[in-house]
């Protein structure tokens, strides 16, 4: 008989789970609840939206008449999930019962906000959603100091937007560095120093100690020194949200997300929940690098979960949902920064010890116009030697450059076997004859066997 499938969430994951499950099972019933107003849209934008460089409506992919009409799914937008009867097999959203055969939780993650004297204050905002979004511009119109908490890709990419709209932008930071956790520090302080050249201010190791103001906010005192302020934004990481699976009595794993199976399905206790299926960012991933939780919360990996969770929710040809090294990548004012697998710092967490080779080249031809400097870091375990991570600056074409690192690390390939066997295309308006990644492992190969 079709089966009955309810999905929590509008995000990545939620919406792709809702459409990979009536396209797998086009007479399955599929429902979709969400908080939102907004479904099916790009959070990545937002950072270009509050800009102006694309427009609100761009964002947006699809409307809930455009999923009734062309695939059949049901979406009830504003309407939050109170509950979930799991004897029953009903959840109750909006005060009315429905029952499911399947469900999938995707309710992704919330911004976590360091608890600062001050941060309900007006004009201080968090950035998650397209509402956030549409807030924060409309604050913008008339201020001149923006304050920025964290310097992470997100607020990296929020200050860039905010100083090309001619704001007088600072960044806080309470680490030694920009992009911390998943970028080595040579890497992040030349970040820094470019958008430094951009003219943002940043103020380094100094954690946020309080918002002031008289019912909006007026300053920001951070690192002992207060700096004025008209809007403030919190880009100080995500957190699972885990208000449905707690509610559940799911296992919450070591990194705060839910533990799943390779078929996404959680665990109570150590044992397989039936019927439910999780994805998106609240979900504790498995390492693809080193045996060993770690977290992937990128639209990349919500979208692919959510292709996994939609499958197994109305097939019994179970899809399963691997390891992952989390590629990522952004462009963060002139440059293009990516990076995959381990940094130094998070290799040390798992107790690996590092060799690291550098190169700098170009991305074209030296003599072919329009190129730019590319600057790629790999990084191996000095053990095994195995490829286990890399970072990548460029004017251009690091994505294609870092998924390749990837499927190197992803496949255990050592350094050695990658300058052996590695090959790159060549052409001069698209590489050097000898791809600068290429560069940088020979010289990971040379400090290997120094
Ligand atoms: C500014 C910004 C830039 C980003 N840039 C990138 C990027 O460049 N590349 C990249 O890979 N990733 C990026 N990300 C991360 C990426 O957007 C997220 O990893 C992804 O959107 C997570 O999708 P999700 O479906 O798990 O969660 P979400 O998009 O958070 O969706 C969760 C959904 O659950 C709903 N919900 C929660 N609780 C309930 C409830 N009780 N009842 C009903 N509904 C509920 C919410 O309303 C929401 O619809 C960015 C994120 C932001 C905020």
């Amino acid at each position: 008989m079709a089966k009955n499938v309810i999905v929590i969430g509008s995000g990545a994951a939620g919406m792709t789970a809702a459409s990979t499950a009536k396209e797998r099972d086009p007479a399955c019933k599929v429902t979709v609840f969400t908080e939102d107003e907004d479904i099916a849209y790009s959070p990545c934008a937002i950072p270009w939206g509050i800009e102006g460089k694309s427009a609100w409506s761009d964002i947006v992919m699809h409307t809930p008449e455009f999923y009734s009409r062309e695939r059949g799914i049901d979406v009830h937008i504003r309407t939050s999930v109170e509950s979930v009867d799991e004897s029953a097999k009903t959840v109750t959203a909006g005060g009315v019962q429905y029952p499911y055969d399947s469900l999938v939780i995707a309710t992704g993650g919330k911004v976590f906000v360091p608890p600062v004297e001050g941060a309900s204050l007006g004009n201080v905002f968090v950035v998650r959603t397209i509402r956030d979004g549409k807030a924060i511009q409309s604050a913008l119109d008339g201020a001149a100091n923006v304050v920025i908490g964290g310097a992470g890709v997100i607020g990296l990419e929020l200050a860039v937007s905010l100083k090309d709209m001619g704001k007088d932008v600072t960044v806080v930071e309470m680490m030694d560095q920009v992009i911390p956790r998943i970028a080595d520090k040579d890497m992040a302080d030349a970040i820094q120093s470019h958008l430094e050249d951009l003219g943002i201010r940043f103020v380094m190791g100094a954690p946020l100690q309080s918002v002031n103001g008289s019912g909006k906010v007026e300053s920001v005192t951070a690192g002992g020194v207060t700096y004025p302020c008209d809007v403030m934004v919190f880009a100080t990481g995500v957190r699972a949200n885990l208000d449905i699976p707690r509610a559940l009595g799911l296992d919450i794993g070591v990194l705060n997300a839910v533990v799943v199976s390779p078929t996404l399905q959680p665990y109570r206790r150590g044992r397989i929940v039936p019927d439910i299926y999780v994805a998106g960012d609240l979900v504790q991933c498995e390492s693809a690098i080193m045996p060993g939780p770690t977290m992937s919360q990128l639209g990349s990996t919500a979208v692919k979960q959510g292709s996994v969770a939609g499958n197994n929710a109305v097939s019994g040809e179970k899809m399963l949902f691997g390891p992952v090294a989390s590629p990522w990548v952004s462009v963060i004012g002139e440059k293009q920064i990516a990076g995959t697998g381990l940094s130094t710092s998070l290799a040390a967490w798992y107790g690996i010890d590092v060799v690291a080779g550098k190169a700098t080249g170009l991305t074209r031809a030296r003599y072919h116009p329009g190129g730019t400097e590319l600057t790629v870091k790999v990084l191996a375990d000095a053990t095994t030697h195995r490829i286990i991570g890399a970072q990548i600056i460029a004017g251009e074409e690091a994505t294609g450059r870092i998924d390749w690192l990837t499927a190197a690390a992803i496949n255990g390939m050592t350094a050695e076997d990658f300058a052996y066997r590695s090959e790159n295309a060549y052409c001069p308006p698209t590489s050097m004859v000898q791809d600068v990644v290429i560069s940088a492992v020979r010289d990971l190969c040379r400090k290997l066997h120094q």
